[in-house]
């Protein structure tokens, strides 16, 4: 109620200030131009803009990509909900009916995809039977070279590598269940309040190099926020380090992603005979309105276009991995996995073809010494981030919060791991470089919510023209 009123109070306001003196006799500004008016032109740090991210996400890769999201391989997440959380004891499960998550039926799952985590599972007591766990975790052939093999042995070995930014499930646990995605969409679910602060104020506070007496603008968990402040945080912001600022902005892409998506898939109406989703354009402006958010909503919506370019970038580089003649989306069925295949390899190529790729060499770049010790303190912070997320008290948004950081995740391993460096793209494919099933999956599908998000930017668009 109290937010309601503060919306129609700031609304007004805006129609107010417009109508008199500054606007003139000119005609109020539409809800449209003020949470989208500054997420125009030219991305900072990027060589591109928004027009073109929107028009080749919208029209060229989003139907393909959900296409391909709706496939066995993709739609089955493994993951551990149970997990406790590492840093505080009181979390409590807020026991929404939205936030439950269904877990698959034993007999849902193909058996092919099944079979992976089966046999990984088993203690590896020899070569051969290491090998044969790697090879039916979906990335190769079964008929290998040597060479080959050796490298799967290393694989299995690497799960866990100083090339991971994030901390994984252990998905052999007993607690881990799969889980169908397309079944538990992430949408709106009630999840709010002084307990889902806590969780992004641990985040930017204590995770995305920040220092205390520097003040996050409109930080509900702060009080008396001024302008002073917000100049502070922006200065500090701009006086940091290309990848500190990086990190900040990915981690406030994929925040305005998630809130992106629960306005577009809001409960609207909720009666005994049917709910009824879609989106909610007082919510979104709440959250991006340039007015309403003291010009931090289309900041944040910048920093969404910020993470998909680096998740772009980071699938344009991995090409080669996914090219390799015995790399398979395994789950069984050869026909369906091979035409998979295909639209897999179509949707890269076209990734591959975008023409404004972000550039990543200037991170971790100068002086050896100190770029390995900021890469070391910028993985450690997003691992810390992702184990966060086992304290995150609705299920619903912590099997896609989880899945999200991992992807993003593998992304930034993808960007900076040395073997990929070392080896791609000029000299081909590597087998020293590997990603698992679950980084797969969850690198798509992480890909796959931001890119629905650019899409909803343009129905929110629409949807805000004509409100004043
Ligand atoms: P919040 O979104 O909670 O933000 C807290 C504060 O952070 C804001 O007041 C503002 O100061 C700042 N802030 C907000 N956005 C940004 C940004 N993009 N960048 C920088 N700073 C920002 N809810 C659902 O309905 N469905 C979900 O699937 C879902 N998933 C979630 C996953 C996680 C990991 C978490 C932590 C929360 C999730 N939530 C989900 C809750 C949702 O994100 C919000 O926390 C909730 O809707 C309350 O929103 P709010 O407007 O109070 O501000």
């Amino acid at each position: 109620m109290g937010r309601r009123w503060g919306l129609l109070v700031g609304v007004l306001g805006a129609v107010w200030l417009l109508g008199s003196g500054q606007g003139g006799r000119q005609p109020a500004e539409t809800a449209a131009q003020r949470c989208f008016c500054q997420v125009s032109g030219y991305l900072d740090d990027c060589t591109c803009d928004v027009e073109t991210v929107d028009r080749f996400n919208n029209y060229r890769l989003f139907p393909r990509l959900q296409n391909l999201l709706e496939s066995d391989y993709f739609r089955y997440y493994k993951v551990n909900l149970k997990r406790p959380c590492p840093f505080w004891n009181d979390i409590s499960q807020c026991g929404r009916r939205d936030c439950a998550v269904k877990p698959c039926q034993s007999d849902e799952v193909p058996d092919g995809i099944k079979s992976v985590s089966y046999k990984y599972s088993e203690e590896a007591n020899s070569l051969i039977e290491e090998c044969e766990q790697a090879e039916r975790l979906g990335a190769v052939d079964e008929s290998l070279s040597e060479e080959t093999q050796k490298a799967v042995l290393q694989w299995t070995k690497h799960d866990d590598s100083s090339d991971n930014f994030c901390e994984v499930d252990d998905i052999q646990s007993p607690d881990a269940e799969y889980v169908d995605l397309l079944l538990n969409p992430e949408r709106y679910t009630g999840y709010k309040g002084p307990d889902a602060w806590k969780i992004w104020n641990v985040i930017y506070e204590e995770n995305c190099f920040k220092p205390q007496t520097i003040k996050r603008p409109l930080n509900p968990l702060a009080s008396g926020q001024g302008k002073s402040e917000e100049n502070t945080f922006y200065s500090w912001l701009e006086g940091l380090c290309v990848e500190k600022r990086a990190f900040y902005r990915l981690i406030s892409g994929l925040h305005a992603s998630i809130n992106v998506h629960l306005s577009a898939r809001y409960l609207l109406q909720d009666t005994w005979l049917e709910k009824k989703w879609g989106h909610n354009v007082t919510e979104f402006q709440q959250r991006f309105d340039g007015i309403l958010t003291k010009g931090e909503g289309p900041r944040r919506l910048k920093n969404l276009y910020f993470l998909y370019l680096i998740e772009l970038r980071a699938l344009s580089k991995v090409v080669p991995f996914f090219e390799r003649p015995d790399f398979q989306l395994f789950t069984g069925n050869k026909i369906q996995d091979a035409e998979n295949k295909m639209l897999l390899l179509e949707i890269l190529h076209e990734i591959k073809s975008f023409p404004l790729h972000f550039d990543e060499n200037s991170f971790f770049a100068g002086d050896k010494k100190e770029a390995n010790k900021l890469k070391e303190d910028f993985r450690l912070h997003f691992r810390n981030i992702s184990r966060i997320m086992d304290c995150v008290g609705c299920l619903k948004c912590r099997l896609w919060g989880k899945l999200q950081t991992q992807g993003l995740g593998t992304a930034l391993k993808i960007l900076f791991s040395e073997k990929l460096i070392a080896n791609m793209p000029e000299s081909g494919p590597s087998y020293e470089f590997h990603l698992t099933r679950q980084e797969i999956v969850s690198l798509f599908n992480a890909f796959g919510r931001i890119s629905t998000s650019v899409k909803e930017l343009e129905n929110f668009r629409k949807l805000l023209q004509n409100i004043h």
